[in-house]
């Protein structure tokens, strides 16, 4: 209890609360093929303080549901959204993902950045599908293999963090499982990593500890994120994450169909 209240304090500070970036957004957007219309519907599931839902909110004049567990992050996301002049078009949720309240198909785009490992990939895929249109777009970034191979000590640490750590071809034989065909796939640059998340966070590391007297919990969450950092720092040209873009198939589209 103590360790997610302490969690949600020390990345609740910052702009995002995983690796990404604006530009990286609007990518998948543009790759996507979304035109900006006030009829969109979309969701930005796991979305902490709101870094990709200002930007879908205010590019695509989206309605946009910004859902996530944490009720501090979506409040945070609430007042900045009204400050933004977006207040109109941003809707929050305090659910969790495998429970979403959507109606089947009412989605034109569901996004989710650095947030599906929380359920698992395929099960979040599997799960979403049908709250998306016929030819509604899913659009998630996922801890991601960049090469074919890596070092053992690295290859078992991410296993037994997400076990469903896998290559890029890996993921998109997912996405064709479940239902979707593959439009786009890119690997966040490394700034979207150090510049945008982890040197913000460690910027807060000290008032984090102060603020929480250097309990041996609050010390216990720093080490634990620096040591991530340092991995990310030494090993990071073995894994990263991947931005996934497909669009929602029916059945029978493709060959067999006649499509
Ligand atoms: N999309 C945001 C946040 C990524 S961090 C960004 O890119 O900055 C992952 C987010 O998922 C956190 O905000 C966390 O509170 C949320 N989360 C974790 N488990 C969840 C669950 N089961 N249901 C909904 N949200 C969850």
């Amino acid at each position: 209890m103590d360790y997610l209240r302490l969690m949600a304090e020390l990345h609740g500070g910052g702009a995002r609360q995983g690796p990404g970036g604006e530009a990286q957004t609007r990518l998948a957007m543009q790759i996507a093929g979304l035109s900006p219309s006030p009829d969109l519907r979309v969701a930005d599931i796991g979305c902490g303080t709101g870094a990709a839902t200002r930007v879908l909110a205010a590019s695509l004049g989206a309605q946009v549901t910004a859902v996530d567990l944490v009720p501090a992050f979506l409040d945070r996301l609430r007042a900045e959204a009204d400050a933004a002049g977006l207040g109109d078009r941003v809707r929050t949720l305090a659910c969790p993902m495998t429970s979403l309240p959507f109606a089947e198909g009412e989605l034109d785009a569901i996004w989710s950045e650095g947030a599906i490992y929380n359920m698992g990939f395929e099960a979040g895929v599997a799960a979403w599908r049908r709250f998306l249109k016929p030819g509604g777009i899913l659009a998630v970034s996922e801890l991601t293999w960049l090469t074919a191979t890596r070092p053992p000590d690295l290859e078992a640490h991410w296993l037994s963090a997400y076990s469903e750590v896998d290559t890029a071809a890996a993921k998109m034989a997912v996405l064709e499982k479940q239902g979707y065909s593959p439009l786009g796939y890119f690997v966040l640059p490394e700034s979207c990593w150090l510049e945008n998340f982890y040197r913000p966070m460690e910027g807060r590391f000290a008032a984090f500890l102060e603020a929480n007297s250097s309990s041996a919990a609050a010390r216990e969450i720093v080490e634990a994120e620096i040591r991530e950092i340092r991995l990310y720092e030494a090993l990071g040209a073995y894994f990263g994450y991947g931005f996934y873009i497909a669009r929602r198939t029916e059945e029978g589209e493709g060959p067999e169909g006649g499509a």
